[in-house]
């Protein structure tokens, strides 16, 4: 019998042979690499969503699941302050993706409270936190966008297609559960020739073989998903993109990755 029937299967290529990777994360959580595609995940996810749109923990304690709910909750509520701390970090970043986006509509995805697009860009965004995003949304109408409170993966589908000539996701699809259904969104928003910039962890660095499970990028329940160069390209050539990775030179070496994933020509 299944000890955790509510473990996951891979979310890239939908195998149910994952194998435990129980040095990488301590309980509760359920690291898993994939037997097919290598893919290394977050086998139970937290739902950050349902707590945002449902303000999970003032309802929860009434449901018949109050004790289990209880015990989890706190879990729940620091996780979600780990990742609102982590996007006032963001913007103070070098802003390599500016060279390598067209101006025009940019959709940044996951912008938290910062507004990094300026003229001749006009800043969209998505946003989960209600805060965040009222804060957003203002700053961008300023400048002629507005952003969308909710989950990447859902909100994706609110734009018309072809609209974006870039999308920027600056350490937002670690966190993200239902990727590909947001880079399928991606692929549609995008115009032809319009340019995706992903910056992630980069779970092949030698950075992170050297520290286990002391590395930075491990953060748990906050990264779901520990791409290496391979399986973010096999991810964005799944969904129709062309794959180009900007920091190629040592990328062993880094820390991050910084790709491209690019809309082909119509
Ligand atoms: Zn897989």
């Amino acid at each position: 019998m299944n000890a955790h029937p509510d473990l996951r299967d891979c979310p890239a290529c939908g195998s149910a042979t994952v194998a435990a990777l129980p040095d990488l994360a301590p309980e509760p959580w359920h690291i898993g690499g994939c037997a097919e595609c290598d893919f290394v995940f977050l086998r139970n996810p937290v739902d950050y969503t349902a707590l945002e749109e449902k303000h999970a923990w003032e309802t929860t304690y009434s449901t018949e699941h109050e004790a289990r709910e209880a015990k989890r909750g706190m879990v729940r509520r620091i996780a979600r302050q780990v990742r609102i701390l982590g996007y006032g970090l963001r913007g103070k970043r070098a802003q390599v993706y500016l060279k390598h986006l067209e101006p025009g509509p940019v959709l940044d995805i996951g912008c938290g409270d910062v507004v990094r697009f300026d003229a001749p860009f006009t800043p969209y965004g998505i946003e989960l936190s209600k805060a965040l995003c009222a804060k957003a949304d203002a700053t961008m109408r300023a400048r002629g966008g507005y952003c969308l409170q909710g989950a990447g993966a859902e909100r994706i589908g609110d734009w018309p297609e072809n609209m974006f000539s870039a999308v920027l996701m600056h350490s937002f699809l670690e966190h993200e559960v239902n990727f590909p259904q947001l880079l399928e969104g991606c692929f549609r928003v995008l115009k032809p020739n319009g340019r995706a910039f992903i910056r992630v962890p980069n779970f092949a660095a030698l950075n992170r073989r050297i520290q286990g499970a002391n590395w930075a990028g491990l953060r748990h329940p906050d990264h779901v998903n520990y791409f290496t160069p391979a399986t973010l390209q096999s991810v964005c050539e799944r969904t129709g993109f062309q794959f180009k990775l900007v920091n190629r030179f040592k990328i062993w070496l880094d820390d991050n990755i910084q790709a491209l994933a690019i809309k082909p020509a119509a």
